[in-house]
Order: structure tokens, then C-alpha cells, then sequence
């Protein structure tokens, strides 16, 4: 049984149509003009909502190593992988590194596994000024800011 994002539906091997996705991944899948896939909700997958407390552990992980760019259905498919303690199956980097950092099992759709965790600082690129996370434009010296990523840990493969 695996936690499902739209990539899964997408991209996935049968094998990986199985256990549970979120309703905005459903919005998702029923926005993409290929929507096949969709036989398997209902059949092999459920639709289900993570509980607040989940989202909320979710949030403060994306605030801890400074990730800004995932989507509500991103959120709301960590939220329920921690919940349910089941493995994500996702394509999606930034996804991937939030879901590795919070300590679930993270497979992409031909089911291998990332390797590292990263986290991001976000700098000036003029002055070298750090600040929070998403900041667009340095207030001091007016350039640009940008994520950079550092490593946290890398991931042993254990298959
Ligand atoms: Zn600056």
C-alpha cells in the first residue's frame, strides 16, 4: 500500500496503484486531458483527507528547511503518508526531499528512491543576505533572492 500524487497516477506501474490519495490530487487527475488512469480510484485506491494535525506537521517541515513551491496536493499527500505511515510514491523532487525529511519512505514512479536529503537557505544574490524562506527581492541592496540547497543526509538504499 503506498500514499499516491498525481505523477503516480501518471507515470506508475500498476504494482503502484494501491492504497490512498488525497481529493486535490483527484482535482489534479480530472484537470489532465489523460485521465485512464481514473478507473483505479474507487477499485484499488481511496480517497481520503489528512487529518489537520498532519497538515500542520507538514507545514512546519516545508518552514524548517525552507521549501516554498510545493502545492496544496502536495501538502495534503505528505500529510496523509505521515499519517497513514505508508511510503510516498512521487516523481517530484521538492516533494521527494520534504517527504525524505520528515522520515517517510519516498519512491518515484519506476520505483527507485532518492538519495539525499536537501535543505534551502535563502541568500541575497548581491549582498549575500540571508532570509525567510519565498523572500522574492533583497530590501537593502534590491537584488535578487534565491533558494540554495545543502545537504542534510544521504539516503542508504536498502533494496
Ligand atoms: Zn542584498
Amino acid at each position: 500500500m503506498y500514499v499516491l500524487d498525481a505523477s503516480a497516477f501518471i507515470h506508475g506501474k500498476p504494482a503502484v496503484l494501491r492504497g490512498y490519495t488525497t481529493p486535490e490530487v483527484l482535482s489534479e487527475l480530472k484537470s489532465t486531458e489523460a485521465n485512464a488512469y481514473l478507473w483505479v480510484i474507487g477499485e484499488r485506491v481511496e480517497v481520503e483527507r489528512p487529518s489537520p494535525h498532519f497538515v500542520r506537521e507538514v507545514r512546519r517541515a516545508l518552514a524548517e528547511i525552507g521549501e516554498t513551491k510545493l502545492s496544496d496536493a502536495d501538502v495534503s499527500v505528505l500529510a496523509l503518508a505521515l499519517q497513514k505511515k505508508l511510503p510516498l510514491v512521487t516523481d517530484d523532487y521538492n516533494l521527494q526531499n520534504v517527504a525524505r525529511y520528515l522520515g517517510l519512505e519516498v519512491l518515484d514512479t519506476g520505483m527507485g528512491r532518492i538519495r539525499r536529503v536537501l535543505r534551502y537557505e535563502w541568500r541575497c544574490i548581491g549582498c549575500g543576505r540571508k532570509y525567510r524562506a519565498g523572500m522574492k527581492r533583497c530590501p537593502v541592496c534590491g537584488s535578487r533572492v534565491r533558494p540554495h540547497s545543502f545537504l542534510i543526509s544521504e539516503v542508504e538504499d536498502t533494496q
